[in-house]
């Protein structure tokens, strides 16, 4: 992906929640639906749930030590993680779809409650003592105590009581900064205005469905569709300069104070624990272990990418200069010119045009495709059927199991903008899987896509969601917090990054006009023009990820970084630079929300995304090798180490080889 920040946020569920007496019967059926609450709803959703919440902890807490069993302890762990979940859920996604902004508000303030009640459950020192003295002999409860014996210390749990305190405090300040972080890049209205000829280059079809004002200027907002096409496309530099220079400082300079905030208390919270970084604090639960890892992971990144990087850089200052008639060293390449001479670059030389892709992949029969794949591949089917919905455009599926024609879960598809909406693509798990409580899973599959069409980014975007919400739907775990995509913050992404390359390869590629009558055709040929303009850019989006992933480490490393200036002088050191004005961390999202000295994971997980490409062999529509996918690796969301798990889908230790080939374009087709 050109711009990989616009990824998304596989959400987890920092405690997770539940539901009580008061749910509606919607949430409680068989074929369990999300309740489309109101704002006065939610508040009394919230209370209820919490009180409910309040009077489980009683009763467990009055268990005596000696009496701690797996049945008496995790029996009713697993109910209030489940009723917690079943208000946290439901209000998460509203809080971040809901068209209606009180809902929205209300939203926020319950996911507030429900965080400070979550801090207060895993400092809570008797249920602690509870889960640490149990002996356990099964994996799966191993597992799930090594999981929650974990949280609670992470919580604070074993801290001296002022540091507690405080701990708390940190946890739900860190909670409201990425409540407004978010909010301030979700509710920006801001429109840009650019004349006839500031917006020439750009498609007949984007300009028509394009506001303008009395006087016929283009009114273009912060909505990707809109953004993207224009940075690509729109020949008048000064207007893609102007455009860029604003999408880069969405929600500061707020944000930028929010991030400062959020870096200090992070660093508290290291020293709370006497750690020397924030990084050490979270990479001690993933599969890197260790900051130390990570850094020796990017500079092998960076030893491969820097070279090809600066070629293609080369590359496209040349075409800059022979597209305005001017000599190379007249032309500089400026930011705003990286998404504009790629994509020219890609359409002169390999006849690749994202616009005209629209028309091979229309949004519906692309999603039907999506549908089709995943259903051979994985034995299931979607079902539409009938739900109360959030908004009109929002639709919902069952998914079935072809085999036995049961029910496994059910699945939410809300993928075009509007306003007050969440801006990036997210799967949200708003419901995991409990076999103990016979629960099945929900999840909820956020976009902002082109209604009419899609180029192929957005091809990879659903894709990529798509493989979150697969983890989600197929998930079976015994325990609700094991659900899913509750595993390790870097593995989360391997599931999506591996789906993005059904986007890429010809078996299922050339299944896609079978659902669109009309289409032309995608055939060998344009897979092969398609893979070709790929490997054009690699170098650039591989040292971006690199150069997100380095910031992120040195943000919540053992120095103190002011977030911008650190910003700005490893911009700067980039062959594009810096651009003057832009206020990009500020819109990084995902540094206050659970990658925090997280990002890395992105190219982490794709190492393992590519290596298990290996097991589907020559054919990516190989059903033996995607029932393997569901039964090791979907099904067993977090109640197995990941490194174990891979493992046994190899069938041998991982391998980064085929990552390395990726992003130097070693890889064939
Ligand atoms: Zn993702």
């Amino acid at each position: 992906m050109s711009e990989p920040i616009l990824a998304d946020l596989a959400r987890r569920l920092v405690l997770t929640a539940l539901c009580g007496a008061f749910a509606p019967s919607a949430w409680t059926a068989s074929h369990p639906r999300i309740p489309i609450w109101n704002a006065p709803d939610i508040d009394k959703v919230c209370g209820e749930t919490l009180s409910n919440a309040r009077a489980s902890v009683a009763a467990l807490e009055r268990l005596p030590l000696s009496q701690a069993t797996v049945e008496r302890v995790f029996r009713p762990w697993d109910r209030l993680q489940i009723l917690l979940e079943d208000t946290q859920g439901p209000v998460d996604i509203l809080t971040n779809a809901s068209p209606d902004a009180a809902t929205r508000t209300a939203g926020e303030a319950c996911l507030l409650k429900i965080n400070e009640f979550g801090t207060e459950l895993f400092q809570n020192e008797e249920i602690y003592a509870q889960f640490r003295r149990l002996v356990l002999i099964d994996r799966i409860d191993r597992k799930l105590k090594k999981d929650v014996v974990e949280a609670f210390e992470d919580t604070g749990v074993a801290l001296p009581s002022e540091k507690r305190a405080r701990m708390k405090q940190i946890l739900q300040r860190l909670e409201e900064i990425q409540q407004t972080f978010s909010r301030n890049i979700r509710d920006n209205k801001t429109r840009l205005s650019f004349s006839p000829d500031e917006a020439k280059g750009l498609p007949a079809s984007y300009l028509e469905k394009a506001r303008r004002d009395d006087k016929g200027n283009y009114l273009l907002g912060f909505e990707y569709p809109e953004y993207e096409p224009f940075m690509a496309n729109a020949e008048n530099e000064e207007a893609r300069r102007r455009y860029y220079t604003a999408f880069n400082n969405r929600g500061t300079p707020q944000n930028l104070d929010l991030l400062d905030e959020a870096t200090r208390l992070r660093r508290e919270i290291a020293s709370l624990y006497g750690l020397p970084s924030y990084a050490h604090f979270a990479t001690r639960r993933r599969m890197v272990e260790n900051p130390e890892t990570v850094h020796r992971f990017l500079d092998e990144v960076k030893d491969r990418v820097r070279e090809i990087e600066r070629k293609e850089i080369g590359e496209l200052r040349a075409f800059k200069a022979e597209r305005l008639g001017k000599s190379v060293q007249e032309v500089t390449l400026n930011r705003w010119d990286l998404p504009y001479y790629q994509e020219q670059l890609r359409k002169a030389r390999y006849n690749v045009d994202q616009e005209a892709l629209r028309a091979y992949f229309p949004t519906d029969a692309s999603v039907a495709w999506v549908f089709a794949i995943s259903g051979r591949l994985y034995g299931v089917k979607f079902v539409q059927a009938k739900a109360l919905l959030w908004h009109p455009s929002v639709r919902y599926y069952d998914v079935i199991d072809g085999k036995t024609g049961g029910f496994l879960s059910g699945m939410y598809l809300d993928l075009f903008p509007r306003e007050g909406k969440y801006s990036h693509a997210a799967a949200f798990g708003v419901r995991s899987a409990s076999l103990l409580a016979k629960r099945t899973p929900i999840s909820v599959l956020v976009a902002n896509l082109d209604r009419n069409g899609l180029n192929h980014r957005e091809l990879e975007t659903l894709l990529h969601e798509f493989g979150h919400v697969l983890h989600g739907v197929l998930s079976r775990t015994r325990y609700a917090s094991q659900g899913g995509t509750n595993v390790e913050r870097d593995f989360v992404e391997a599931p999506s990054q591996m789906y993005e390359e059904w986007t890429r390869k010809k078996e299922p590629l050339l299944l896609v006009h079978k659902y669109c009558k009309g289409c032309p055709e995608v055939d060998e040929a344009l897979v092969k023009r398609l893979h070709a303009a790929r490997s054009f850019g690699r170098g650039i989006q591989y040292a971006r990820q690199h150069l997100y992933a380095s910031y992120d480490m040195a943000l919540f490393g053992e120095r103190e970084v002011d977030p911008m200036q650190g910003w700005i002088r490893m911009e700067s050191e980039t062959p594009a630079g810096y651009v003057p004005d832009t206020q990009f961390p500020g819109t990084f999202g995902h540094l206050v929300g659970g990658y925090g000295a997280g990002y890395y994971g992105y190219m982490w997980s794709e190492v393992l995304a590519l290596d298990m490409l290996s097991v589907y062999g020559k054919n990516l529509m190989n059903p033996a090798a995607g029932r393997r996918f569901r039964e090791l690796i979907l099904s067993k969301g977090g109640q197995r180490p990941a490194a174990e798990m891979v493992r046994q889908f190899l069938g041998r230790a991982p391998s980064p080889k085929a990552f390395f080939e990726e992003i130097t374009g070693q890889r064939g087709d």
